[in-house]
């Protein structure tokens, strides 16, 4: 069976591609931020942009995406209601800025995992992402339309290719490659997974364009 896409989902898809190049235009100042639980210890927050998974548990704290930039305190705020302990890890399901944009702030509030790796100097959370994320930020800036180049602080600090798998609170993580799923017509970069606590359920369905493969995520 495949796993059921839960409504972490964006509704800027479809028309995305204006929609989110530019923050300039957008006034987040009177958007809020809700937490929705999903199940157990796993959590949706939704502002501006795509939304943001949040798990919890003696870790600490993992987030999956981070918004735009100027959403960063506002989600930190809804994390630190959800739970006071240190913001580990944060994963990037693909570039796009309201997935992103919040990297560097989020993560410089962090600290890393215990065997390390984390960003800021390697004093904040660590950020994994899949490879073409990093190729696309780190790439020379041309200013043009779908031009996703990013300062270095947004940058992820660690790579995989298909598949990563994470141990985290006591759940196993799987960050799993979806080959031509989202940004459409670019490399793909876009990734889902899920937790062991939230069996059958991906996390997140990053965007409503997203494909999700019918075989099982999890081998
Ligand atoms: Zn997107």
């Amino acid at each position: 069976m495949g796993c059921k896409a839960i409504p972490l989902v964006t509704t800027l898809a479809g028309f995305f591609g204006a929609a989110i190049l530019s923050t300039a235009q957008q006034n987040f100042d009177r958007v809020e931020v809700q937490a929705q639980p999903v199940q157990g210890n796993v959590y949706m927050l939704i502002g501006a942009g795509g939304n943001v998974t949040v798990q919890t548990g003696p870790d600490g704290v993992l987030i999956v995406d981070t918004q735009f930039e100027p959403m960063a305190p506002k989600l930190l705020a809804a994390i630190r209601k959800l739970s006071d302990k240190p913001i580990r890890y944060i994963i990037n399901t693909h570039v796009h800025p309201d997935h992103t944009g919040g990297n560097a702030a989020i993560a410089q509030a962090g600290v890393p995992p215990a065997d390390g790796g984390g960003s800021a100097g390697g004093q904040g959370a660590r950020v994994i992402a899949h490879e073409n994320v990093l190729k696309v930020m780190s790439a020379p800036k041309t200013g043009k339309q779908f031009d996703f180049s990013a300062p270095k602080e947004r940058w992820p600090t660690e790579t995989y290719t298909n598949r990563k798998t994470i141990q985290f609170n006591g759940e196993q993580i799987e960050l799993v490659h979806v080959e031509r799923a989202h940004p459409p017509g670019t490399r793909s970069c876009s990734s889902v997974g899920r937790t062991s606590s939230a069996p059958g359920t991906c996390m997140p369905s990053i965007d409503t364009r997203a494909t999700i493969p019918k075989e099982p995520l999890m081998a």
